[in-house]
């Protein structure tokens, strides 16, 4: 698909590739990236399923677009994606693949149908002093050197912001504002974060500004997106016969450089344990996923807080990418990304409530009940005055479509996980999934004598 001039070219169907017939691919990671490109080698590139190949490390597809569990030990995810109406790639994909929810629909159709009868607001934006409303509202609360400091940004040629912090470009008006908590919280950015990438995301997600204070501009999967979105990708690319290795951690593709050319000779791997690869030809597609969000990422339970291990490890895409870009300068420089843990880490938790009566802490702030299937706080809610800067979210319920009725999951996120909290007095990051409980349900404004036994009763775990 092409968006290039209006919409001209992008319902016209790209006419079958030469030789094509005779052509691989092979795709490293199966995130949604790989899964996309590979659907859209099939669709628009006219090639057989059976000649694409994925070659995923874990046991299952997805990558960051995770959901897992089950309603004993609790339901997992790292993140909830926030969508919206420009993400044209995932639109065009998705309009082709078929629902497992609505029999003749597209996932797209289901997607459209559902936002268009539930459309995403928010109630409440943040809370203060325990889950009193802060009344952000629709106010930016920019001032007028706040705004000037924004368009310089905005103009700013990217050369120029190479080197430079967020901090570096904004002063303590623009810190102090509400567009600041909305966009920090909602986009997860830290004052010591790239002030290019702020750039970026500021041009990216420029036409949003109007539906930024209550998320009108947001749009969400009925579950979370391993199941809405991840499993018919991969069922319909198996129905067209292509094929994910999982166990297989590809730990360098070689290729052959030449002043003109750069060819994939063999792609190597691990699979089960055992060293192994195939050689490639240039006949074969090779695409790799250099570097991700959740590589290295940690998984704590209810008990036990998840490790924070800054080393980057043999295996994975950070490795893969190093040792790609070992063999030429072209390749890029993954070290750039991935050796400053301590500034780029994170840390987010899934809770599943148990307990009848945490509910209407819950309806109390998203002004919305929790079990109805429809928009719950639409979006999340920040608590401006934690000491972690807490932020959590209710999606529509059920989250996974096994979860009991009984049951809710909560995913709440922290923007600065080595302070100590308000009520557990430890940083987020070497806290147990029962802290973490604790400090969301005392920002929820839960009585101090019920925090400890409500969260007690939650099954809950903590990736970071
Ligand atoms: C918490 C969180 C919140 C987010 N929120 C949003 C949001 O609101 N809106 C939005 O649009 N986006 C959001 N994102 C980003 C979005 O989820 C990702 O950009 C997208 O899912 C990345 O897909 P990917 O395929 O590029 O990489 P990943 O999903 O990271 O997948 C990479 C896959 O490759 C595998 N892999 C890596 N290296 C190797 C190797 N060497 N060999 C074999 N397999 C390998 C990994 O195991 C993994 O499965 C969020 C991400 C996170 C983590």
């Amino acid at each position: 698909m092409y968006y290039s001039k209006g919409n001209y070219e992008a319902f016209a169907r790209p006419r079958k590739p030469a030789n094509i017939e005779t052509k691989s691919a092979y795709l490293v990671g199966g995130g949604l990236a790989s899964l996309a490109a590979a659907a859209f080698l099939i669709r628009d590139g006219h090639m057989a399923g059976d000649r694409i190949t994925i070659l995923e490390a874990a046991t299952i597809g997805g990558g960051a677009l995770d959901g897992a569990g089950n309603a004993e030990t609790g339901w997992l995810i790292r993140g909830g994606r926030e969508m919206e109406d420009h993400f044209e790639c995932l639109w065009d994909l998705y309009r082709s693949i078929p629902s497992l929810e609505i029999e003749g629909a597209s996932v797209l159709d289901e997607f459209y149908w559902l936002n268009k009868d539930d459309p995403n607001h928010s109630l409440q934006r943040a809370t203060i002093e325990r889950g009193l409303d802060a009344k952000t509202g629709m106010d930016f609360t920019l001032s007028s050197k706040a705004r000037r400091e924004i368009i310089e940004l905005v103009l700013a040629l990217p050369e120029h912001l190479y080197e430079k912090r967020i901090n570096e470009v904004f002063g303590k008006d623009f810190f102090d504002s509400n567009f600041w908590l909305y966009w920090r919280t909602m986009f997860a950015f830290e004052e010591w974060h790239s002030a290019l990438e702020m750039k970026l995301y500021v041009q990216r997600f420029i036409h949003h500004i109007d539906g930024l204070p209550d998320f009108s501009t947001l749009k969400f999967t009925k579950f979370n997106q391993y199941e809405s979105l991840v499993l018919p990708l991969i069922t319909w690319l198996r129905q067209q016969g292509a094929r994910v290795q999982f166990n297989t951690q590809v730990m360098n593709v070689v290729f052959d450089i030449a002043p003109d050319h750069k060819v994939a000779r063999r792609i190597e791997w691990i699979q089960d344990g055992q060293q192994g690869g195939v050689d490639v030809t240039e006949d074969d597609l090779v695409f790799v996923t250099n570097g991700s969000l959740v590589e290295n990422s940690e998984w704590g339970d209810h008990h036990t807080p998840a490790r924070f291990d800054p080393i980057v490890h043999d295996g994975g895409s950070w490795h893969l990418w190093r040792n790609i870009a070992a063999q030429d300068a072209a390749f890029g420089k993954p070290d750039k990304f991935c050796t400053r843990p301590e500034e780029s880490q994170w840390a987010s938790a899934s809770i599943t409530t148990l307990d009848p009566r945490i509910p209407a802490y819950i309806e109390k702030i998203a002004k919305r009940p929790t079990r109805t299937g429809k928009v719950v706080t639409g979006g999340i809610v920040s608590v401006r005055d934690s000491s972690w800067l807490l932020s959590w979210t209710v999606n529509r319920q059920p989250h996974f479509k096994q979860q009991p009725p009984e049951q809710t999951v909560v995913w709440c996120y922290a923007l600065f996980t080595d302070r100590p909290g308000d009520y557990v007095t430890k940083p987020m990051r070497d806290c147990t999934g029962e802290e973490i409980t604790k400090e969301w349900l005392f920002h929820l404004g839960v009585p101090l004598h019920e925090i400890d036994s409500l969260a007690a009763a939650g099954a809950s775990r903590a990736p970071a």
